[in-house]
């Protein structure tokens, strides 16, 4: 199965995502990940990206695009893809069927973390990823597992665009472009909402339902 998980920034997409990889065996392809390693190499695409990211702007299809169909190509994984973070317009949800389609996959599962405002900021404020093995916390919600943690509390970071400011205008932007998708998927067989409210084990439930069918 090929899944999506869809929501709004702070949804709990990659914490699911990584729950995902960890019990089912799958592959998480986060645009956002994808992303961040390319600005890391500091080309002058790198900085272009890093530039829109710590906007809360998008980053064009173009080259979002090829980096998920780069991606894809050099997976092992097949039908077992977990898409975190794409598509967020139309254009690329209809991107993804044409990838897909040449790679002879299709989407299994659209699955939509309905969160609300409020519920998002604290969650992307008080979230922290490790530099070291990529898991992440929140400082809200995590504080014995942030104490307990292997790697240490020192390798801990925050992510640069995960802040007040950015935060409203990564919502505006998911709203505006982000949103009407959920026009396009709801009329699928196959699209799951799940209250993205709920706590993290409680979701993961949900999710353990829908694989495991
Ligand atoms: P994420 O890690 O999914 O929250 O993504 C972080 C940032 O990367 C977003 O706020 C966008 O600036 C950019 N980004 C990630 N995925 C996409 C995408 N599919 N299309 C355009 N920009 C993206």
């Amino acid at each position: 199965m090929n899944i999506i998980l869809f929501g709004p920034p702070g949804a709990g997409k990659g914490t699911q995502a990584q729950f995902i990889v960890k019990k089912y065996n799958y592959f998480q392809l986060s645009t956002g990940d994808l992303l961040r390693n390319e600005s890391k190499q500091k080309t002058p695409l790198g900085n272009k990206i890093e530039e829109l990211i710590s906007n809360g702007k998008f980053v064009s299809d173009e080259i979002v695009n090829t980096l998920l169909k780069n991606s894809i190509t050099k997976l092992k994984f097949k039908d077992r893809i977990i898409f975190d973070g794409y598509p967020r317009n139309i254009q690329q949800a209809k991107k993804l069927e044409e990838i897909l389609a040449e790679f002879d996959q299709k989407i299994s599962h659209i699955v939509y973390l309905n969160v609300t405002r409020n519920i998002i900021e604290k969650r992307i404020m008080g979230r922290v990823t490790c530099e070291k093995c990529s898991v992440t916390f929140n400082e809200f919600f995590n504080k014995k597992e942030i104490e307990l943690h292997p790697c240490g509390k020192g390798h801990l970071v925050k992510r640069k665009d995960d802040n007040y400011e950015t935060i409203i205008s990564r919502y505006d932007t998911y709203t505006n472009n982000t949103k009407p998708i959920l026009d396009f998927y709801s009329k699928n067989v196959n699209f799951i909402e799940i209250d993205g409210n709920l706590k993290i084990d409680e979701i993961t439930s949900k999710i353990s339902d829908i694989l495991e069918v």
